[in-house]
């Protein structure tokens, strides 16, 4: 009887269970799902940033290789006609015109050995020398004719910081006669860069792969160029092109970045987006659909927890029924219905275990005067007082009373023998006997008795005996002479 409720409790709370695994489920997929998406963002827009940054490569080394072509040009010039002041003066105007129509070049200049101004597409800078310069010490030491990328220089006509190109010129006996250097600002890649769409927060950053030294960058942030960045190794070494997610040691932005190195000039190049700004788009959506699983999670929850808490009472109802459909309303004993399938049971048990099996019927002595002398109200509680003596008299779990009809109690003790139902039976007819209820018209007494009719059986040794009806039978048959007997008394059923 008891383990209904609990049942009723696990059953919600199995529903309840059910619930909370379904929205784990949800969000775990969701989750699943919205960190995937997001990994996939990052990976297409690390694509485009190598694309880019791969793009931008070739634009540097085009541009570097417009100046070469231009070097080439000079020195090929000048060591067919030499570099006296009229040769010079005849190349100023030539080299003013080149470089005014190449955005992408400063300014052009011839040094003599000794490292003086010989001719500069701007003039006037006849005092500057270039001797302690590094593109000038290389050239005078080596006898390479290859070009050479200068590290970033206070230029020498002019004073600003600039990238230089520069090639050595021999004389015609092979020695050193001068260098042709051609400067190119680093603003001129940055705003080249700066048409190109990074977001608001991107940024596109040239650094020379000799000295890991930023050479130029968008936006363009003058203490920047020339800087070192801590973190700028991975551009230097290992595979020539790449990507990944750095935070900005200039303005401590995290970005997504691609980077290509290129294969002619050292120079690397690396575009980057906010990682920030990039995931916008990603975060809004991930924003939206969140608030949707949100609400329907808690939707699921709210309904799940309403359903269970339905199904609680709804099952409790059931139990109280259930109860309800099992007892006696007046005494709070088991019922009729019960008992039967009860003594079914215990027969079948009994028979089973061979056990002896004893039963009692009780009934009210003299009851039907009792009611009519003290009213039916009176009866009523009569009975309940009875119906509670008997039923503390029971010792074992396994013992069983039940209300049999009217004023009669039936009791049913498993694996009790005669002897011992004996005793059960006369501490209960002197229990009641003790509450010393009132009863005129019960003599000689006249307090309120009961009369037992009992009788043990051990169906599996008994085969004359074939049910259960027949132990009621029995008992029924004890009690009747328990009544011609006297009343208030027990009476053993006799065997058979
Ligand atoms: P006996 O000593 O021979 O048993 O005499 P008795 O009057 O008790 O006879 P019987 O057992 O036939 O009595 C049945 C009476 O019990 C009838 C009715 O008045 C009374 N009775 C049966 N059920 C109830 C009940 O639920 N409440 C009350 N108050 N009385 C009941
Ligand atoms: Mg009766
Ligand atoms: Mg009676």
């Amino acid at each position: 009887m008891h383990s209904s409720p609990r049942k009723t409790y696990s059953s919600s709370r199995w529903l309840k269970i059910f619930v909370a695994l379904i929205c784990l489920i949800i969000l775990g997929l969701e989750g699943w799902r919205d960190w995937t998406e997001r990994q996939d963002e990052f990976t297409r827009i690390e694509g485009e940033m190598r694309n880019l940054a791969k793009s931008l490569t070739q634009h540097a080394e085009d541009t570097f290789n417009l100046a070469d072509a231009i070097l080439v040009d000079i020195v090929d010039r000048i060591e067919r006609q030499g570099t006296s002041p009229q040769d010079m003066a005849g190349m100023q105007a030539f080299f003013s015109e080149r470089i005014q129509t190449l955005q992408a070049l400063k300014t052009l200049t011839v040094f003599s050995e000794n490292g003086f101004v010989l001719s500069s597409s701007l003039p006037g800078h006849t005092t500057v020398n270039a001797q302690h310069y590094t593109f000038f010490r290389h050239h005078a030491a080596s006898l390479d004719r290859k070009w050479f990328f200068g590290p970033l220089i206070h230029d020498p006509i002019g004073g600003d910081r600039v990238l230089t190109l520069s090639r050595r010129l021999n004389k015609p006996d092979g020695s050193f006669g001068g260098v042709v250097q051609i400067s190119i600002p680093p603003r001129y890649f940055a705003n080249f860069f700066s048409r190109i769409d990074v977001g608001s927060e991107g940024s596109i950053v040239m650094i020379s792969t000799a000295d890991g030294k930023i050479l130029s960058r968008y936006p363009f942030i003058e203490r920047a160029i020339g800087l070192k960045p801590d973190a700028s190794e991975w551009l230097l070494t290992g595979s020539p092109y790449g990507s990944g997610a750095y935070v900005s040691p200039i303005d401590g932005v995290l970005r997504l970045a691609g980077y290509q190195r290129n294969h002619v000039y050292p120079v690397v190049l690396l575009s980057s987006v906010s990682q920030q700004e990039a995931l916008r788009s990603w975060m809004v959506e991930f924003q939206i659909r969140s608030l949707r699983v949100a609400v329907l999670v808690v939707l699921i929850i709210v309904l799940g927890w309403r359903l269970a808490r339905e199904l609680r009472r709804r099952e409790q109802a059931e139990a109280e029924l259930a109860v309800l459909a099992t007892t006696d309303g007046l005494t709070g004993l088991a019922n009729r219905r019960t008992f039967d399938s009860r003594l079914e049971t215990e027969w079948l048990r009994a028979s089973r275990d061979a056990t002896p099996l004893s039963l009692f019927l009780i009934d009210v002595d003299q009851f039907k005067a009792y009611n009519d002398l003290y009213g039916h109200q009176q009866g009523d509680d009569c009975l309940r007082k009875v119906a509670k003596v008997i039923a503390e008299a029971m010792r074992r779990p396994s013992d069983f009373v039940a209300r049999y009809g009217g004023e009669e109690i039936v009791v049913v003790l498993p694996d009790t023998n005669d002897e011992d139902a004996a005793k059960v039976a006369e501490a209960i007819r002197a229990g009641v006997e003790a509450l010393a209820v009132q009863h005129q018209a019960n003599p000689p007494s006249h307090i309120l008795t009961i009369s037992i009719g009992s009788v043990t059986q051990s169906p599996a040794f008994n085969r004359s005996h074939t049910g259960p009806a027949d132990l009621i039978h029995m008992a029924d048959k004890a009690l009747y002479r328990a009544k011609q007997g006297g009343r208030n008394r027990v009476a053993i059923a006799q065997a058979a």
